[in-house]
């Protein structure tokens, strides 16, 4: 299974911020979405960075209620990994596995066409183990 997959049943819809967008905002976003991260697009439309749930609690622990007033540009990850349409679940659990997080934009060519959560990829993973025991099964029954 692909990340292709994923996508062609969830959709593309990422939820993006601006570099100024407060942490207040923020938060209020990842409340009534019920997601664990948004990603930051400058001007141009070019992924800037990430802020997940983990930044916030960062901020709010170091800085208290203040942080309320920071913007995405203060606590967002820069360097964001991303992925391909065509990269293994396998591959991305790795990703996510070795970089320590759980959120990975899909981007191709430079153009950004959804995003992939860990939740994601457990069910895209489970699904997959369960379609491996039905034919296992199958092939038994009929051997
Ligand atoms: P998460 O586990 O996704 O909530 O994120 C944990 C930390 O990794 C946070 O500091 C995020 O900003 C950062 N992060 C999340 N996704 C990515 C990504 N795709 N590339 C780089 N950093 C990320």
């Amino acid at each position: 299974m692909f990340v292709s997959d994923i996508l062609s049943r969830k959709g593309g819809l990422v939820y993006t911020v601006t570099p100024g967008t407060s942490v207040a905002q923020i938060s209020q976003q990842l409340s009534t979405r019920r997601i664990g991260s948004v990603l930051v697009l400058d001007a141009g439309s070019s992924v800037a960075g990430i802020v997940s749930e983990r930044d916030l609690v960062r901020a709010f622990a170091s800085h208290g209620a203040a942080a309320l007033e920071f913007e995405a540009r203060n606590v967002m990850t820069r360097d964001v990994v991303t992925c391909d349409p065509d990269d293994s679940i396998d591959h991305v659990m790795e990703q996510m596995t070795r970089g320590r997080f759980r959120h990975l934009p899909v981007v191709r060519h430079g153009e950004l066409l959804g995003l992939v959560s860990i939740g994601d990829v457990v069910k895209a993973r489970l699904e997959e183990a369960r379609h491996e025991t039905e034919a296992l099964r199958a092939y038994i029954v009929a051997g």
